[in-house]
């Protein structure tokens, strides 16, 4: 997946940071260990020092094999030693060593893989964060947590148009979505929610979104019209190395879009829109779609096709009920 240059810039900082983080962590272990075992630090030069040794052995040439082997045994017998030492003070010889963040790859980012030089899976999972974060920006991501959600503003008279009251409706949603959210992968299954404004919906994708994000997943949150105004964007700028944000819309492990119907539609929007939402469902990604729009207004604003495709995979969660927002003010 490729990234704009800053994304990787600032990837690469994130995990150089946590390297330089865990040496100087263990830069200050060890100074600590050595003032309560001065003879540890001893055996610690003297291990480096057959190593060194064997560096100029191999150097020198002559009876290579043997002088290495010499060397191999005394530095084992060294590190045994100095371990017993460690041990009787209650530390380990990995007490001396930085914790990574990341063992496979020494927080280097880059692994060796069949004799290549490799991204290691913890670079790319940063790369991830760091492209939605920066496509999250402008979300209010932090406000809205399922714990902040009440159900006491939904009325618990059955309604005459659908079989339970408003409030079972939504004990039944927001059971849902905390699930969803605890249980996520980026195999889940998408979610449709469809309503009229003031129900809740937005405030349970954001409980979702925190959640997931949380959990470590890539997730990206935004409206449909910013959706469609970062792709116009893109579209049209020239720097092609920047154009980045369908890759990320397309690839993260979900994709929230809040208002869908709200934006101005043009064909251009209506075609980028439904690109990016069958891109996903083609790879089995997962899409949280949230409108004001019933069914009918949504083919009418955009296609049936469109409908049928998009929406016809989902799981479908109908909010209904009086508008909280006036309730509560
Ligand atoms: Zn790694």
């Amino acid at each position: 997946m490729g990234y704009s240059a800053e994304v990787r810039k600032k990837s690469i900082d994130i995990i150089k940071e946590r390297k330089l983080t865990a040496e100087r962590q263990a830069d200050y272990r060890k100074e600590k260990i050595f003032s309560e075992i001065p003879e540890a630090e001893q055996y610690e030069r003297d291990i480096a020092s057959c190593a060194i040794k064997a560096g100029r052995a191999v150097f020198r040439g002559g009876d290579v094999k043997a002088e290495l082997e010499k060397l191999k045994n005394e530095s084992l017998k060294l590190q045994a030693e100095l371990e017993t030492l460690l041990k009787s003070k209650g530390y380990t010889p990995k007490d001396l060593e930085p914790f990574y963040t990341c063992e496979k790859c020494s927080d280097t980012g880059y692994i060796e893989k069949d004799n290549r030089t490799v991204m290691c899976a913890c670079l790319k999972k940063v790369m991830v964060e760091t492209a939605c974060a920066e496509l999250n920006k402008n979300s209010p991501l932090s406000l809205c947590r399922f714990e902040d959600f009440s159900l006491d503003y939904y009325s618990k008279e059955k309604s005459p148009e659908y079989p339970r009251s408003s409030y079972e409706q939504m004990c039944n949603i927001l059971e849902y979505c905390k699930r969803y959210a605890t249980s996520f992968t980026p195999k889940s299954e998408s979610v449709f929610m469809n309503g009229k404004t003031g129900l809740g919906k937005t405030h349970l994708s954001l409980a979702i979104a925190n959640e997931v994000i949380q959990r470590g997943f890539g997730v990206i949150y935004v409206s449909a019209p910013t959706v469609i105004s970062k792709l116009e964007k893109e579209q049209f700028s020239r720097n092609k190395e920047d154009n980045n944000t369908e890759q990320t819309l397309t690839e993260c492990d979900l994709l929230i879009v809040d208002d869908l119907g709200t934006e101005f539609t043009t064909q251009f929007s209506s075609k980028a829109l439904y690109n990016l939402f069958n891109s996903r469902l083609l790879l089995g990604k997962p899409i949280i779609i949230n409108t004001n729009l019933n069914l009918k207004e949504l083919e009418d604003t955009y296609t049936q096709r469109f409908v049928s495709r998009i929406i016809g995979e989902a799981h479908r969660l109908d909010f209904f009920g009086r508008d909280v927002r006036l309730l509560k003010s």
